[in-house]
């Protein structure tokens, strides 16, 4: 752990508190040690934002301009909406922000967030540590080596419990053991140029793996697709996936093309013209992150979107945070006066679960559900999803504590021993 506050007592107790749950800490009070300290291998900052000299908001901008991927803490003993904001810019900045406390905070508040820092840290195989240099070269021989693999995270319909979808989220099969997250990587291979070829082998391979899941009992299940911005500005992109579509013979409006705000706004003309021709061929278009962009509300009516993805960060923060709350109310509400369906992302927790559906939210996707699984493994949990659902359970609080305890296996194992 790496810490910088000008309040020495703070970094005290905060590496007191780290040590006691075995990571090792370093501390400062000012900004040119804490750029000295931090290493590719600092696996989780804390960052106090009021500071003398550089504070926290120019740190977190130095950070971004040195492509930090190193979790972040962000401190501050200011009114809640100003930390709220400084979490935005960090993600704006395309930071990882895995938390927020209020000065003064108890004890309790900072063991919970260090145990679930290491809890996902230690119960992801997978886990990478961020900011290991990848070099170019390696990228380019993964992609030449086929090492990127699709993995397919199950969507809800929050009315009838039933798999609706999936999403598609690829990942980097960079060692047995080691699997690189896309925002590790995608970045890199889009100041490549190589964006493209990541976007067409995974429009492939996941239009391939779809009719396996629906051999598992779905019917017609959808498949949602991330898009990066330069992509929107290819005007062959309708084209080319209306003939993959058809050679794989999958109803286009089974194909969700999920685009993110800061996307359309690249080339507007160029973006309305790919996205009204995907529409016209039939795919379905979601805005995905949706809260996050900028400006976004007054150009929602024009862009023809089917669905809207509301951004983790609401949902993770709507029990606590009433203006999250009311985004996330309000987003259901719009969506449904524009005739979208509106889905929930990094839905965790039952009480997450529980708002949304009361609010009227058509589609949850989240780990209280499924973490994104590689196609074996997501062929087990459709399995034992569909015989839970058949003994009149829904994923309740035995899989759900299985699953926050022991990973996604145990939870499958609860599920086995419900059957
Ligand atoms: P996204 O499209 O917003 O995808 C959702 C991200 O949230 C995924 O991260 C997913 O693993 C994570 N997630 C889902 N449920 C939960 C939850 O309950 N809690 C938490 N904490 N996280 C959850 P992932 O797979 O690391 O992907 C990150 C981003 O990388 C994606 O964000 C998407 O923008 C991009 N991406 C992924 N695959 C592709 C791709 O094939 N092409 C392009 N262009 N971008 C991709
Ligand atoms: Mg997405
Ligand atoms: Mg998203």
């Amino acid at each position: 752990m790496l810490v910088i506050d000008d309040d020495p007592i703070i970094g005290q107790f905060l590496s007191r508190l780290g040590a006691s749950l075995g990571l090792s800490c370093d501390v400062t009070t000012t900004a040119e040690r804490f750029l000295e300290l931090l290493r590719p291998e600092t696996s989780l900052i804390f960052l106090d934002l009021i500071m003398p000299g550089i504070d926290g908001i120019q740190l977190l901008r130095l950070l971004s301009e040195r492509r930090c991927t190193t979790p972040i803490i962000i401190m501050s003993g200011i009114d809640r909406r100003v930390l709220e904001t400084a979490e935005r810019l960090a993600k704006a900045l395309d930071l990882r922000v895995v938390g927020r406390l209020r000065k003064p905070f108890r004890l309790a508040q900072v063991e919970t967030i260090l145990q679930e820092f290491r809890r996902t840290a230690l119960l992801t195989p997978d886990f990478h540590p961020a900011g290991a240099a990848i070099a170019d070269c390696d990228l380019v021989r993964a992609i030449e080596n086929n090492e990127l693999v699709v993995h397919y995270q199950p969507q809800v319909d929050l009315r009838s419990d039933e798999v609706i979808g999936f999403e598609a989220l690829v990942r980097w099969q960079r060692t047995p053991q080691t699997l690189v997250f896309p925002d590790d990587f995608i970045p890199r291979l889009e100041a490549l140029g190589l964006i493209d070829r990541l976007g067409w082998l995974v429009q492939r391979r996941g239009l391939s793996e779809l009719e396996h899941f629906a051999q598992a009992g779905l019917a017609g299940p959808t498949l949602s697709l991330n898009v990066c911005a330069s992509s929107l500005l290819d005007l062959r992109l309708p084209d080319t996936l209306a003939s993959l579509a058809e050679e794989r013979g999958i109803d286009p409006r089974r194909i969700i093309v999920e685009v993110t705000e800061s996307g359309l706004f690249k080339d507007l003309s160029k973006v309305l013209d790919v996205l009204a021709r995907l529409r016209m061929k039939g795919f379905q278009i979601s805005i995905d992150d949706f809260g996050t962009g900028y400006a976004m509300m007054q150009h929602l009516r024009h862009i023809p979107a089917t669905e809207i993805k509301i951004d983790q960060s609401f949902v993770k923060n709507m029990q606590v945070s009433s203006s999250d709350r009311v985004a996330v109310e309000k987003t259901v509400e719009i969506g449904h006066e524009l005739g979208m369906k509106v889905v929930a992302e990094g839905v965790e927790t039952v009480e997450q679960l529980e708002f949304l559906r009361g609010i009227g939210c058509d589609i949850g996707q989240g780990y209280y559900f499924s973490k994104p699984l590689a196609p074996i493994p997501l062929q087990m949990w459709l399995s034992n999803y569909r015989s839970a659902a058949g003994c009149g359970l829904t994923l309740g609080k035995v899989v759900d504590r299985a699953f926050i305890e022991n990973g996604p296996w145990a939870a499958r194992e609860a599920l086995g021993v419900l059957k």
